[in-house]
C-alpha cells in the first residue's frame, strides 16, 4: 500500500496563488513511487489546476461536494462535475459537521457518490474533547466508521480511505492539543477491529487509514510510524511549500 500524504488547503488561496503553488510544488518534487501525493484546493481552483497538474506526480482531491448529481441545490457541486477533475474527495471533514451540520446521514451518501462518480472518498471522522473526556471515543469512531461506510458496497472498498482525526488536535480549533502516538494507535487499531467485525479481517487490511491534526515537518516521521497509519491528512502544514516538501521526504524516508 502507498503512503497518502494529503494537503486540505481549505478555504486559502485564490485561484491564481494556488495555481502558483502548484507550479512551485511540481517543481520542487520527485515523482515518489511509495507516496501518493494528493493536494484539496478550493472548488473553484480545481477545474484549472486539473489542466495543470501532472497526475503521474500527484493528483487532485476536492474538499466536499454534494451527493445529488443535479438540480435544485443552490450553492453545491455534484460529484458528477468533479468526475474527470479530482481523484479524491475530502468527505464528512471535521469543519463540515461542526460548522455546516453534516450528520453521519449525509456523510454516508457522499461517500456513495463519490464512489458512484469514481472518486475515492476520504472519510474524516474524529472525536471531539469533551466525547474524549466522558470516555465517549470508541462509539463515536464507531458510529462515525459504520454511519459513513453504511452505503458502500463490499467491492468498493478499494476505493474508500479513511482519516482519523481528533478534533481536539486540528489547529483549526481554539485549544488544539498534539495527540500522541499512542492515543492514535489505540484508535486506529479501533477502526481496522471495526472494520474487521463488520465486513471482515481481509477487507479491513485493505483500506488506507490515515492521521490528521496538526501535523508538520518535526512529527510527521513519528506519526507515520504509529502502527496501522497509512499516510497523513495535513492542514495548516500544507499551506507552507517548503514544509509540505520536507513532510513528503520525511515519507518517503519512512517507506525505505
Ligand atoms: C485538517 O483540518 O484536516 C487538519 C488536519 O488541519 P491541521 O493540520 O491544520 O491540524
Amino acid at each position: 500500500m502507498k503512503t497518502y500524504i494529503v494537503g486540505n488547503w481549505k478555504l486559502n488561496f485564490t485561484v491564481g496563488e494556488a495555481s502558483i503553488y502548484l507550479h512551485k510544488l511540481l517543481k520542487k518534487m520527485p515523482n515518489y513511487r511509495d507516496v501518493e501525493v494528493v493536494v484539496a484546493p478550493s472548488t473553484i481552483a480545481l477545474q484549472p489546476l486539473s489542466l495543470q497538474v501532472d497526475r503521474h506526480k500527484m493528483k487532485l482531491s476536492a474538499q466536499d461536494a454534494f451527493y445529488r448529481d443535479y438540480g435544485a441545490f443552490t450553492g453545491e457541486t455534484s460529484f458528477s462535475q468533479l468526475r474527470g477533475i479530482v481523484d479524491f474527495c475530502i468527505v464528512g471533514h471535521s469543519e463540515r459537521r461542526y460548522i455546516f451540520g453534516e450528520n453521519d446521514k449525509m456523510v454516508a451518501k457522499k461517500v456513495a457518490a463519490a464512489i458512484r462518480h469514481k472518486i475515492t472518498p476520504i472519510l474524516c471522522i474524529g472525536e471531539t474533547e469533551s466525547e474524549r473526556a466522558f470516555g465517549e471515543t470508541a462509539d463515536v469512531i464507531r458510529d462515525q466508521l459504520i454511519g459513513g461506510l453504511s452505503e458502500v458496497a463490499d467491492d468498493d472498498f478499494d476505493n474508500v480511505i479513511i482519516a482519523y482525526e481528533p478534533v481536539w488536535a486540528i489547529s483549526s480549533t481554539k485549544a488544539a492539543k498534539l495527540a500522541t502516538p499512542d492515543e492514535i494507535a489505540e484508535v486506529v487499531e479501533l477502526i481496522r477491529q471495526t472494520l474487521a467485525d463488520t465486513y471482515g479481517a481481509e477487507l479491513a487490511e485493505k483500506v488506507p487509514v490515515l492521521f490528521g491534526g496538526s501535523v508538520n515537518k518535526a512529527n510527521a516521521g513519528a506519526y507515520l510510524t504509529v502502527p496501522g497509519v497509512n499516510g497523513l491528512l495535513i492542514g495548516g502544514a500544507s499551506l507552507i511549500l517548503d514544509e509540505f516538501v520536507d513532510i513528503l521526504e520525511v515519507a518517503k524516508r519512512v517507506r525505505q
